[in-house]
């Protein structure tokens, strides 16, 4: 069995962004030289995720007024955590969207379905994160 791992940076200008980070995945596979397995990608920070949608950008809209509503970044003093700082918002909105994606591989490829793209969702950017890519197979 082979085996694979990278990390990846991701230093973003804004508090959050989505990224598709399909390429660079994309990159770790065919890097690996895997043909048959597991891909899986995570976070390595508990402010921001990893997780599997659609590229369209009305979408991505509509997960940023989503994620406010449910955990909205101010007023700063609705939280606890923020005692600490000011990214109480980012560690649940990091929650909701998920730490880690695993994707079987086939054929040297993303198994994917017609839609599926890899994001890279920050919640709390303005500074270099990592991300982890592990592949097993062979
Ligand atoms: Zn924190």
């Amino acid at each position: 069995m082979k085996t694979y791992r990278k990390e990846l940076v991701f230093n973003l200008p804004t508090r959050r962004a989505l990224i598709n980070i399909t390429p660079q995945i994309q990159q770790c596979l065919k890097e690996s030289g895997i043909k048959e397995g597991l891909l899986l990608c995570n976070a390595m920070h508990i402010t921001a995720s990893v997780f599997i949608n659609d590229d369209e950008s009305g979408l991505h809209h509509d997960f940023e007024v989503f994620l406010e509503k449910l955990a909205p970044e101010k007023p700063y003093n609705q939280y606890r955590h923020n005692v600490y700082g000011n990214n109480a918002d980012a560690h649940l909105k990091r929650t909701i969207m998920g730490r880690e994606v695993v994707v079987a591989v086939t054929d040297g490829r993303l198994d994917f379905g017609t839609w599926e793209r890899i994001f890279y969702g920050e919640f709390d950017g303005k500074r270099p994160k990592r991300v982890l890519v592990k592949i097993i197979g062979e």
